[in-house]
This record gives structure tokens, sequence and C-alpha cells, in this order.
């Protein structure tokens, strides 16, 4: 029952073939059995499940209910729930019972999803390998010794090891994409206020954006029917009709123009990764594609760009955490000061004080101008490239990442080689564009990602190009075995 999607369980929901509360059990039983393993919830609301199932069951029972009803999803912990502790992965937030739903939340329990769990996560979404967690590391369920990815990794690994059919994610420069395409899963990062940021907790306002993650990019597109949105809350929240984006999956993609950017295909890339996507490519053409190699000059420059962005937005997001006002504080403060000081370093990791570091650096006085007001003319730059590229062809092709998962602990030294892997995921964000990343292949018994970047609000096509694909092949149906 929990290989199947969502699409499949709506049906088998609506049939009567199952309830809710079976269905919501069946899931609960496997978080309990498996996540021993994986590390993937930080919290799990068994009870709260059951009673929404009730729920769901009811009204299924008197055949009202859309296609969500019933379907056990669960939301990353950046996402504030209502009476439920919201942490973000960090200690800062351990003591944190958020006192509303995001509008994300809010949304997915209108669609009558039933929510399982909070997922783990890296501390404030900082990170690409979900080893900056408070709670611990995440495990790739395709191999244990190998990351998930991050920073949605908690979401990617229970999704991956059907421990829930569907989660939230957030992707600021690829935390949706990156560990969706690590764990052989779909996810989609969307345009950059389609979905309500309200109430999820903030990284780089300008750059996070919420999505959806799942088995299939048909399963996406339902949950992302219910997640997008104008949110009058969310002042860059965009007055957009939602289109229907199951509607358009099965669209013919003859003589859609896919580009090729040369600078995602050359130095850097793992030649089993390469081969991968090229064999992807031949199935694009099969389908009619019109394959076109493109460029994006700025590449090089989007991951120092996005370094100083992120980081910048992060030390002034995160400012709101004193020890004042909610969350850690330190035990007998001596002084203010010193409630500051103690609250602050013992409340966040290492990586989250690097960013807040790095972001106070780049805004000082003196400073300013030589990296923040740079990086942001640069930002523009990057933007540009797509906005030219999308003249010429519908959507963008390349890797979601380098390399597929690397081992726990290769990285933690390094932080550049880190950074190094979110090299095609980072420039999408920083344009505002949405991606997906849906599975493509094995390299080592390890999965490898496929993104595929749209234009502006471009979600249907992306949708359609990714299931088109996953109507021919089958890389999206291998389960890892040990779950
Ligand atoms: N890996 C990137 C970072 O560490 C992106 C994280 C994200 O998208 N939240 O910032």
């Amino acid at each position: 029952m929990h290989h199947k999607t969502i699409a499949e369980l709506s049906q088998d929901l609506h049939a009567k073939k199952i309830s809710s509360v079976e269905l919501t059990q069946h899931f609960l039983e496997r978080i309990k059995r498996f996540d021993e393993k994986l590390n993937s919830f930080i919290t799990i609301t068994e009870d709260a499940a059951l009673q929404a199932a009730k729920a769901a069951d009811q009204k299924l029972a008197q055949g009202q209910g859309g296609p969500l009803a019933g379907i056990p999803i669960a939301h990353k912990d950046i996402f504030c729930t209502d009476g439920i502790k919201t942490t973000c992965g960090s200690r800062m937030l351990d003591n944190f019972i958020a006192p509303y739903d995001a509008t994300v939340v809010t949304a997915m329990k209108k669609a009558g999803t039933v929510m399982v769990g909070k997922t783990n996560m890296d501390e404030f979404a900082m990170g690409s390998s979900n080893e900056t967690s408070y709670y611990g590391t995440v495990k790739n369920p395709w191999n244990v010794d190998y990351v998930p990815g991050g920073s949605s990794g908690g979401s990617a690994a229970a999704v991956a090891a059907a421990l829930v059919p569907g989660a939230t994610g957030t992707d600021t420069g690829g935390s949706i994409r990156q560990p969706a395409g690590l764990c052989n899963i779909s996810g989609l990062k969307p345009t950059y206020g389609r979905v309500s940021r309200y109430g999820m907790i903030a990284f780089a306002s300008s750059l996070d954006q919420g999505g959806p993650l799942a088995k299939t990019a048909e399963d996406v597109a339902m949950l992302l029917n219910a997640m997008a949105g104008f949110d009058p809350k969310d002042s860059t929240s965009v007055d957009q009709p939602v289109p229907d984006y199951t509607a358009t999956l099965n669209d013919s993609i003859k003589g859609i123009r896919i580009g090729l950017p040369k600078e995602y295909f050359s130095e850097g890339l793992n030649n089993d990764v390469a081969k991968v996507i090229e064999t992807a490519v031949k199935e694009y053409e099969k389908l009619g594609a019109v394959i076109q190699e493109i460029s994006l000059p700025n590449t090089a420059l989007s991951v120092p760009v996005y370094y100083v962005i992120a980081p910048a937005e992060c030390s002034s997001n995160l400012a709101r955490y004193d020890g004042v006002r909610y969350g850690y504080r330190c035990k007998d403060p001596v002084d203010l000061e010193d409630l500051y000081k103690r609250s602050r370093s013992e409340g966040f990791g290492s990586e989250v004080k690097r960013r807040i570091m790095i972001g106070t650096y780049v805004l000082s006085a003196g400073y300013y101008d030589a990296y923040y007001l740079k990086a942001q003319k640069v930002r523009r730059l990057i933007r540009d490239d797509f906005t030219e590229a999308f003249k010429k062809v519908d959507v963008i092709l390349s890797p979601t990442t380098p390399t597929p998962a690397f081992k726990i602990g290769e990285k933690t030294s390094d932080p550049i080689s880190m950074y190094l892997s979110d090299l095609y995921t980072i420039a999408a964000p920083l344009a505002g564009l949405p991606g997906i990343s849906i599975p493509a292949g094995f390299v080592n018994k390890l999965p490898v990602g496929m993104q595929l970047i749209g234009n502006l609000f471009g979600e249907a096509k992306l949708l359609n190009i990714a299931h088109r694909y996953q109507t021919v092949t089958d890389w999206h149906k291998h389960m890892p075995e040990a779950f």
C-alpha cells in the first residue's frame, strides 16, 4: 500500500477500498518501524493525525472531500503548526510551540490532508546534507551511510522510504530539488511568490519558497494545487490565478524546446551522472522535444553571489532570536549582554553562526558596497541570463547535482565543497524561477536527479514535461530495498 502514489491512494480512498484511518495507521506504523534508521522525523503527531483521518473519512463517506482528502503527509519542521513544536532543526527553537499555522499548513488542512508529523531538516534550512540539524543527521534510504541531501532531507528521506506519500519542503538554494534528486523522488520549487511564506520560518526572505515533494510529478501537481495561491499575509505573494496543475500533465510535448546549458555540463560534473542525463535527454527527443545547447554565462558566479545574499538576509532574519521573546535562553545570565551572547552561542549551531558572521560582515559599513551591493548587481545579471535563454527555449534541463549523494561526514569540514554541491540549483531561486527534480537513473546504486527549470509561473509546463518523462520511464518506481 505504501508503494502507491498519492494519485492511486486518492482513488482507493474515494472508492472506499481503504479508509484514511487505516492508511494513516499504516504510515504511522512504518514511521515507528523504520525511522530509527533514518531520523527523518522530529515530531510525530499520532493522535492529531488519527483525529484528522477520522474527519476525512466522514467527509469521504458523504461523497465529499477533494483529491487530497485523507492523504497522510508530513510538514518540514520549518512550517509553523498551531500547538505543535516547530523547531526549524535548531536548539534555539527546541521549546517553541507555534501559536498559529503557516498558510501552507492551513491550505493543506483545508484540502483534507492528514499531517502525521514534522520532518527533520538542516538547522534553519542551512545545509546541503542534513548534517547541521540539532536533532542529528538524516540518512539516505538508498544507503544509510550517505546523506539524503538538504535542507529538506527529512521530507525527502521520509517520502523515498515510503514513510509518508508526500511532504512539504522549502527551497532557498536547492533544498527541495537537491534532496529529491539524491533520494529518487520528485520535488518542485515554485516561482517566488507562488506559495505563501507566511508562517514559514525565514532564512533568506528574497529566496525562500515552499513546495511539495512526492514520488511522481503527478503527485507533486496534486500537492501544488493545494499549496499555491495568493496570500494577503505575505507581501511577496503574487495575486495570479492558480491553474489546475494536473489538467495539463498529459499534454503532448512535441516540439517543446529544451535547452541544455553548457555551463551545467562542464567541469565538476561527474561522468556517470552526465551519462544518466544524456540518456534522459534521448528520451525527450523520442517524445518529440527539440534539444538545443544554450549558455548561462554567469553560472560560475551564482554560488559566490548566493553565499553573500543568503547569509546577509539570514543574519538579519535570525537577529530575532535573542533569548528574550521566545526560543532558547541561557541559564543564569548575569546581564543583558551575557543573555544575548550566551543564548545565541548556545542556541545556534556552527553553520548558522558561520552564516550570521558572513552576513553581518557583508552588510557592515565599508563592506556593503563591495560585497552585498555587488552581489545584488550580479544577481540581476544571472536573472538576465535566464531571460535571454527563455527567448530560445521553453525549459532548461540539467543534472540536479554534480554528483550522487556523498558519504555522511565527507564534506562537513569543507564548507566550500559542500556549497559547490548546490552549483546547479542555486541560480533558479536567485532568478525567482521554478524548478523540479525528478528521478533519472542510478550510479553505484545511488539515485541521480534531473532538473528542469521553467520560466516564471511555468509550473504547469514543468510538471507536464516531467510527467511525460515518467510515463515512458520507471526510475520513479524504484524503491529502496531496506524499506
Ligand atoms: N544548500 C543551500 C544552503 O545551505 C540551500 C539551502 C536551502 O535551499 N534552504 O544555503
